[in-house]
């Protein structure tokens, strides 16, 4: 018989893409489903890069490159790096892969060993836990709430290091909350993880161009704590900022020894990312600018609307996002009330209703680690979203 290996058996499918996958599957029975569950820019990516990923079918450039990426695209992340937040890289310190998503899982498998620990404060995105556990490691959960705005404070920081810490693995702004840590803050966690060098740091940066308060790139470990470098990983790519999410393109910048160790991971599993979407990000980091202002000001103002829409449903609290494009709704004066006969227990319960009955797709918070919120994705249209809320204001309406 067929047997699957423990590491297998124990494995979840990603929460998001499989209610993506749900919510096209009710789309195609005819449904109006209106989604706002992936993280996924509504817009098309942006026409430099898209014209070089044609040319360079068309140049034929579409052989195997160097497993971490070609030395062109590899210079050219090192001279945004240091446009963007004055970070010094050599691009022997740069890795390119098929996605941030594979970034951070070989770096993840590259820093534990078994039984290691990595510490990931609620709300988290959805996959870090899972990929924790793919490297053998422990997903060292330390919960943070509405009290410590969903950010991890030095103090917890601290209680939860142990001689078994190997990373501390965070995002800023923050997938699913849209909130950003402040230099102090960042500041204040550099603190505790100066104390504690046998602890590797793992920036998620991937929104760190979406931000909303006027600044061209959010707040950065390094830029406060510039001695932490050496045990600093840096995530990135092209998914958000530039609309590349199908491309499957990303990299990681940090210290060359843990940086070769993710390229030889790759050079013995995804083999190097597609030389397609390696020339077209090439042209989009070098030309893409404005196209990123273009797409703050969209969000800016899909954040405020909705924002309003949302605040209108006295049963809900919303967080005002400072940067990415998800809104993180509290839905707890939702919850133990019922719905037909149906009690609407937890977040789970009241996506699934939500999904199944009024056909709006979200993500219940219990998969982000924090029970009672709900995840909602705006990087989609004002319309879109005003629809959505109006769903959803009818399910609360008829919540008793
Ligand atoms: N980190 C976070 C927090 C994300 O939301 C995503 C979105 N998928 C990723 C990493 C990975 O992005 P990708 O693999 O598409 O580059
Ligand atoms: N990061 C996105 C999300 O959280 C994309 C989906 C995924 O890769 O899980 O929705």
């Amino acid at each position: 018989m067929l047997q699957l290996s423990k590491r297998a058996q124990n494995l979840k499918t990603s929460p998001t893409l499989f209610l993506v996958a749900k919510a096209r599957e009710l789309a195609s029975q005819g449904h109006d489903v209106i989604s706002l569950t992936v993280g996924e820019p509504d817009w098309p990516t942006f026409k430099a890069p898209s014209e070089a990923g044609i040319e360079a079918i068309q140049k034929g450039i579409t052989k195997y490159t160097p497993a971490n990426g070609t030395l062109e695209l590899r210079k050219a992340i090192t001279e945004k790096m240091k446009h963007e937040l004055g970070f010094e890289y050599t691009p022997k310190e740069i890795t390119v892969a098929s996605g941030a998503k594979y970034i951070i899982f070989a770096a993840l498998q590259m820093l534990c060993s078994p039984g290691d620990e990595v510490i990931v404060a609620t709300p988290y995105w959805v996959s870090y836990p899972t990929m924790i556990e793919l490297a053998d490691g422990v997903p060292h959960i330390v919960e943070c709430g509405e009290l410590e705005n969903f950010k991890i404070t030095p103090e917890k920081l601290e209680k939860a290091i142990n001689l078994k810490t190997r990373a501390f693995l965070f995002c800023s702004p923050s997938n699913p909350t849209g909130l950003s840590y402040t230099a102090d803050e960042l500041k204040a966690l550099a603190e505790v993880l100066r104390k504690h060098p046998h602890v590797a740091i793992i920036s998620d940066d991937i929104y760190n161009r979406l931000v909303f308060d006027g600044s061209k790139v959010a707040p950065h470990i390094l830029s406060v704590a510039p001695d932490l470098r050496e045990r600093t990983v840096l995530v990135n790519g092209g998914s958000k900022a530039y609309s590349m999410t199908g491309w499957r393109i990303g990299w990681a910048a940090g210290p060359e020894k843990l940086i070769t160790a993710m390229a030889d991971y790759q050079s013995q599993s995804t083999g190097s990312p597609s030389s397609i979407s390696q020339h077209a990000l090439l042209a989009g980091l070098r030309t893409s600018e404005s196209d990123i202002n273009g797409v703050v000001e969209k969000l800016i103002s899909r954040k405020v609307s909705g924002l309003k829409e949302l605040q209108a449903i006295e049963h809900f609290k919303v967080a005002e996002p400072q940067g990415a494009f998800y809104f993180w709704v509290d839905i707890r004066n939702c919850l133990g009330k019922t719905y037909q006969d149906r009690i609407v227990r937890t977040s789970k319960d009241f996506c699934d209703i939500l999904l199944e009955k009024f056909f709006v797709a979200t993500v219940p918070g219990a998969e982000c680690g924090t029970e009672g919120f709900m995840r909602l994705s705006f990087a989609v249209s004002e319309d879109t979203m005003k629809r959505a809320v109006g769903r959803m204001r009818d399910f609360v309406g008829q919540l008793v």
